[in-house]
């Protein structure tokens, strides 16, 4: 049985009228299945952004939260690495600019302070679903990998841990993971507990169309997922 509060969300997201859910809500979906997001928060007010950016901690990040933008950086709305209030303020008036100039009639839900994550290798989960044999899983690495290359894995969901393994080793850039020119190994274990949770995710919530997580940043220990959207 799910949670309640997982139909909460999508209960909010239909009645607002929306059929995707904004980063703080797929953020939060995914937080209920123990995936490991950033912290975050959705402000209204430049003052409301620098307590929240204060109480959480420099850096962080800044994000806009407008249902006409689901792609925030292609339209300016962005800022990562912001060290103090000032920075807030700043960034803050910047990116309401940004994305006022990018899309006019964007409306302006609120703004996003969250935890600036450490970089790391940066890889793709996602999901998409087959009318005839349901939700796939999706896994690759970020950038040009899935981009251009489409150096990606398939299954359909729910996956197996040997499954989850066998995912992250069959894509081309697999060595990548296992560490090269001195960069240190990706943690593994860290990717599998990902994919299994994001499939009983999947499972359990068929209202979910499509999933993109997009990066999630791995590390020698631990991973981050620092953006997240989810469409119905
Ligand atoms: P978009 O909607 O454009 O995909 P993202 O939320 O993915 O926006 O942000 C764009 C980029 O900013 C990411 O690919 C990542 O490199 C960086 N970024 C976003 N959020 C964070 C974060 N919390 N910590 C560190 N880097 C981040
Ligand atoms: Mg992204």
């Amino acid at each position: 049985m799910r949670d309640e509060a997982v139909t909460q969300i999508f209960e909010a997201v239909k009645g607002d009228g929306r059929d995707f859910l904004f980063e703080n809500e797929a953020k939060e979906l995914c937080g209920l299945y123990g995936l490991p997001v950033t912290r975050i928060s959705v402000e209204a007010t430049e003052e409301d952004a620098v307590r929240a950016a204060e109480k959480m901690g420099f850096p962080v990040v800044l994000k806009i939260v407008s249902p006409q933008v689901l792609h925030k950086s292609d339209a300016g709305g962005v800022l990562v690495d912001i060290k103090d209030a000032d920075g807030v303020r700043s960034g803050y008036k910047r990116i309401v600019e940004n994305v006022k100039s990018h899309v006019p009639d964007a409306e302006i839900t609120g703004m996003l302070v969250q935890e600036m994550a450490p970089w790391g290798t940066e890889v793709i989960v996602g999901s998409t679903k087959d009318p005839t044999f349901g939700s796939t899983i999706m896994f690759g690495l970020g950038g040009i990998f899935v981009e251009i290359l489409k150096d990606v894995s398939f299954r359909l969901v729910p996956i197996t841990r040997t499954d989850a393994e066998e995912m992250i080793k069959e894509i081309k850039a697999y060595k990548i993971l296992e560490g090269v020119r001195g960069k240190p190994p990706a943690d593994q274990e860290a990717l599998v507990d990902i994919l299994l949770k994001t499939s009983s995710m999947l499972v359990e919530c068929p209202e979910i169309s499509e999933l993109d997580m997009n990066p999630v940043l791995v590390y020698e220990k631990g991973a981050k997922i620092v953006d997240a959207r989810v469409i119905l």
